[in-house]
C-alpha cells in the first residue's frame, strides 16, 4: 500500500488485467481519491484471493472478466467457460463482487446469467469510463451503510401495524389517535411517511392538499392511504387529493414489505437532497433540516447545543500554489480529522468548499471552546508532503454559537459566522470566542 493509503476511509481490490493497470492506474486513482476511497490492483487470481480473504469488510472487490486472458495466456487454454466457472470457483465464498464484462459476454445470456448467480453484487458492461465507473463504485459503498431511520406518523391506535419489523427496517413508528390534530402532530415530528387508514379518510381528505402547499413543506415526504377495504373510487379520489400512494393493507405482511420499500428510497431522495456527494456528509440542506430537529429536541430535553463554523485558512493559496486537487485532498482530511471526534447526536456537515459546521449536543458555549480548540490542534499537526522532503502543516479558523442563547438555526449560523470573521480578524487558527481567563 502507498503511504496515502491510509488517507482514505474506503478500498476497492480490483482484478484486472495487467495492461490496463499499466495505462489507466492513474486516472482511476484520481477519480476514486475524490471520492476518498483508494484502489489496490491485482493482476494475480491468487493474491487477489488472499487479500479478500485478509479484508476486514470495509472494501468492494471488482473483478474485470478479461483477466480470464490473462490466465488463458500462461495455461495456454482457450476453454473460456470452463476458465470463467474456476475463476469464479476459486473466489472466496461469502463476499459479493462486482463483475465488469464485455459486450460480448454480456451478449450470452447463460454465461450472464451464471454471473448474476455467482455472489454478485452488481456487474457493468465494458467499455466504461473511468469516472463513471468511480461514482458507481461510490454509490455501492454508500448504500452498504446503514441508512438514516426514516419517521412514520400513521393515524390510529398502537399495535395496528407491526412495529417490531418495521423497526427493523430503521423506520420508527408513532400512533396518533384523533384525526383532526393530526396536522399539528405532523408539523411537530416532520415525519418522512404519513399513513392515514380509508375509515379515516373523509376527516382528513384536504391534509394532503393542506401539507404539500406549505412553504417549508419536505419534498421527500409521502403520504400514503391504507386501504382495508377495496374501493377504486375512493382510492382515485385520494391520489387527485395529493397522497402519493394507495397501499392495501391485507394483514399479511404485505404492508409493511411495501413500507419498507417505499422507506429505501426515502433515504436515497433524502440523502441526493441532503447530503454532499463527495464527503457523504450533511450538506447545507440536510444541516438546516436536523439542527431544526435537534433544536425541538434540546427544547424538549432542555439541553444546551453548540453550533460551531469551521473555514480553511487561506485555502485559496493552498488551491493557487499546489493545484485544486491537492486542495481537495486537504478537504477530506479534515474531514477525517474531523468526523471520529463528534458524539452520536452530534452533527458534521460539510456547509460549503471549505466550510464545515460542527452542532455538538448538550453542550455549552464554554464546553465546545476546548472541543473544538482541540480539533484546530488535531488538523494543524497533520504533515501534507507537498514534494519530496517538503511538508506544510495548514489551519483553521473557528466561529461558535450557543443554543438557547440564540434560539434560532438563522441566529445560531448568523452569531457563529460573526464570530468566525472576528477569528479571522484576529489573525487566523484560532477559535472564537475564547473563553475569559
Ligand atoms: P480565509 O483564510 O480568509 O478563509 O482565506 P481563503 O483563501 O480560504 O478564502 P475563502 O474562504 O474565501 O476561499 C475559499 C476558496 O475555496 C475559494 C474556492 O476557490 C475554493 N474552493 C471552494 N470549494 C472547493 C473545493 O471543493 N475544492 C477545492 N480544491 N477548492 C474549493
Ligand atoms: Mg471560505
Ligand atoms: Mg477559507
Amino acid at each position: 500500500m502507498t503511504s496515502e493509503a491510509s488517507l482514505y476511509r474506503h478500498t476497492v481490490l480490483y482484478l484486472c488485467q495487467s495492461f490496463f493497470i499499466k495505462d489507466n492506474r492513474a486516472e482511476l486513482l484520481l477519480h476514486a481519491h475524490k471520492y476518498d476511497f483508494d484502489i489496490r490492483f491485482f493482476s494475480e487470481l491468487a493474491q487477489f484471493v488472499a487479500a479478500v480473504e485478509a479484508d476486514r469488510g470495509n472494501s468492494l472487490f471488482v473483478i474485470d472478466l478479461d483477466t480470464l486472458h490473462n490466465m488463458q495466456a500462461d495455461l495456454q487454454d482457450a476453454r473460456k467457460t470452463l476458465m470463467l466457472g474456476e475463476l469464479l470457483a476459486r473466489l472466496p465464498p461469502g463476499h459479493s463482487y462486482v463483475y465488469l464484462q464485455s459486450s460480448r459476454q454480456g451478449s450470452r445470456f447463460l454465461l450472464q446469467q451464471r454471473l448474476v448467480d455467482s455472489h454478485c453484487l452488481a456487474y457493468a458492461e465494458k467499455p466504461i469510463a473511468n469516472d463513471v465507473l468511480v461514482d458507481k463504485l461510490f454509490n455501492l459503498f454508500v448504500q452498504s451503510k446503514r441508512g438514516d431511520a426514516v419517521t412514520l406518523v400513521t393515524l390510529g391506535l398502537p399495535g395496528s401495524l407491526d412495529d417490531a419489523t418495521l423497526r427493523d427496517q430503521r423506520i420508527d413508528v408513532s400512533y396518533h389517535a384523533d384525526p383532526s390534530t393530526l396536522h399539528l402532530r405532523v408539523k411537530e415530528l416532520q415525519p418522512d411517511l404519513v399513513l392515514i387508514p380509508d375509515s379515516d379518510y373523509l376527516r382528513v381528505d384536504a391534509l394532503a392538499r393542506v401539507m404539500q402547499k406549505n412553504i417549508e413543506a419536505d419534498p421527500v415526504r409521502e403520504i400514503v392511504l391504507l386501504q382495508r377495504r377495496p374501493d377504486d373510487a375512493l382510492a382515485r379520489r385520494a391520489l387527485g387529493d395529493g397522497f402519493d400512494a394507495v397501499l392495501p393493507d391485507t394483514g399479511s405482511g404485505m404492508l409493511e414489505a411495501q413500507l419498507a420499500n417505499r422507506a429505501a428510497k426515502i433515504r436515497v431522495n433524502k440523502d441526493l437532497i441532503g447530503k454532499d456527494r463527495a464527503t457523504g456528509l450533511l450538506n447545507k440542506v440536510g444541516l438546516r433540516r436536523k439542527t431544526q430537529d435537534l433544536i425541538r429536541q434540546a427544547t424538549l430535553e432542555d439541553k444546551p447545543l453548540a453550533f460551531g463554523v469551521i473555514d480553511i485558512d487561506k485555502f485559496k493559496t493552498i488551491n493557487d500554489t499546489w493545484g485544486h486537487h491537492f486542495g481537495d485532498i486537504v478537504i477530506k482530511r479534515l474531514c477525517l480529522c474531523l468526523a471520529p471526534q463528534m458524539g452520536e447526536r452530534d452533527l458534521l456537515s460539510r456547509f460549503g468548499g471549505e466550510e464545515f459546521v460542527v452542532v455538538f449536543w448538550d453542550c455549552t458555549l464554554a464546553q465546545a471552546w476546548p472541543r473544538l480548540d482541540a480539533l484546530r490542534t488535531a488538523f494543524g499537526a497533520i504533515a501534507f508532503q507537498v514534494a519530496p522532503g517538503d511538508q506544510r502543516r495548514f489551519s483553521f479558523s473557528g466561529g461558535l454559537a450557543a443554543f438557547p442563547a440564540q434560539r434560532s438555526e438563522n441566529e445560531l449560523f448568523v452569531q457563529a459566522d460573526a464570530m468566525l470573521y472576528t477569528a479571522k480578524q484576529d489573525g487566523r487558527n484560532r477559535i472564537c470566542p475564547a473563553p475569559r481567563a
